[in-house]
């Protein structure tokens, strides 16, 4: 079977056939599984733009990727073979698989895949897994959202953002979203309901920015970082809150800049929290339940771009990413269920 390993550390932009490597490995036999361990067979691998934070050797939330160990990623799919009696064969599961057509993993590192009414097996990597939870919690918890808010989102036409301007508007705010192509606003506002999305590539952007934004910001909540955070903090609200959630714009650079209108922060006494989703791993469950039955009821939609072609697909799928390819959650479809 195929796996993907981390072969150099990129310093700007992720280079392809540089910076993975693709290796053929042998299926371990069910008999070479310790007690507690699962053989799973990976059939989508999420692609997030935290990944390319992880290739670099510095001190965050996480380790790096070691150079030659399978790269880092979660998954859902299908138990082979077990040796735990929470997993038998058959199983659909989630899990820390790596960018590998099979893994073995131990049960605690293995999640039932528990799909609520409404939903497709996707969506427990996208709007019930990791981008809505990120987002669930950094405009609840973090953004503290409240009715006749006005929120400004940015990556809002992504997996994370767009979720965000929904639950926005179901908490009552009055929403802006930000996203790079005209098909990407003409989907926040037709389907999403955003009261307003402009496209951050239009040579007028910055004019537009500042009439959308002439009643002043309370909650902007930042997946790019940049230039386009300096603009929100230009036109922050006394005490706005700034849920720094990602800042993809920076990840390439070897030196990511700060704000420079970081003075605005104190002017405004702007709250500015960064935040990471585990930290709400004991809430999730409930969270799921709540983002489910948004889903369930219509009032949360969900758009998946999914990279067919398996998994040597999943170093061009993150590149993607950086490029504004995708719209909503990026999936690399490994294995046909
Ligand atoms: P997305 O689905 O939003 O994909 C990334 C999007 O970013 C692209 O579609 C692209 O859309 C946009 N983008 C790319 N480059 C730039 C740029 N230079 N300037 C502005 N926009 C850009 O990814 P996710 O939803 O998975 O992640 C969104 C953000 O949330 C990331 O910053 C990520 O790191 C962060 N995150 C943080 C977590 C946490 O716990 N704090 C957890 C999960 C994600 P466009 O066409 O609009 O440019």
């Amino acid at each position: 079977y195929t796996s993907v390993h981390l072969k150099e550390r990129p310093t700007d932009a992720i280079i392809a056939g540089k910076t993975f490597e693709s290796k053929q490995q042998s299926l371990p036999s069910a008999s070479s599984l310790k007690d507690g361990e699962v053989l799973f067979q990976t059939l989508y691998l999420s692609l997030d733009p935290a990944m390319r934070g992880w290739l670099n050797p510095t001190r965050s939330y996480i380790p790096p990727v070691k150079i030659g160990a399978v790269m880092r990623g979660s998954g859902i799919g299908l138990i082979v073979a077990s040796k735990s009696k929470k997993f038998p064969v058959g199983t659909y599961a989630s899990g820390m698989c790596g960018w590998s057509e099979y893994a073995v993993l131990p049960e605690k590192e293995v999640e039932l895949l528990d799909l609520p009414h409404g939903a497709v097996p996707t969506d427990a990597l996208g709007c019930l897994g990791m981008t809505g939870l990120t987002a669930y919690f950094g405009i609840t918890e973090v953004g503290q959202v409240k009715a006749g808010d006005f929120v400004v989102v940015s990556g809002a036409a992504g997996a994370t953002g767009s979720v965000v301007g929904q639950i926005a508007k179901l908490k009552g705010a009055t929403v802006l979203g930000l996203a790079g192509e005209d098909s990407k606003v003409a989907w926040l506002k037709e389907e999403l309901g955003f009261d307003e999305a402009l496209n951050y590539k239009d040579p007028q952007f910055k004019d537009k920015f500042r009439a959308a934004t002439k009643g002043l910001i309370d909650v902007y909540f930042d997946n790019v970082g940049g230039e386009i955070l300096d603009m929100a903090l230009a036109r922050a609200k006394p005490f706005a809150r700034f849920v720094m959630c990602g800042a993809i714009s920076e990840y390439n650079n070897k030196k990511a800049q700060g704000p420079s209108n970081y003075l605005m922060i104190i002017s405004m006494r702007i709250r500015m929290q960064g935040f990471i989703v585990f930290d709400y791993a004991d809430k999730y469950a409930a969270a799921r339940k709540e983002l489910a039955q948004w889903l369930l009821e219509g009032k949360l939609k969900r758009k998946e771009t999914i990279i067919k072609g398996g998994i040597t697909n999943a170093e061009s799928a993150l590149v993607g990413l950086f490029e504004g390819k995708n719209s909503g959650k990026t999936l690399v479809e490994v294995a046909k269920p």
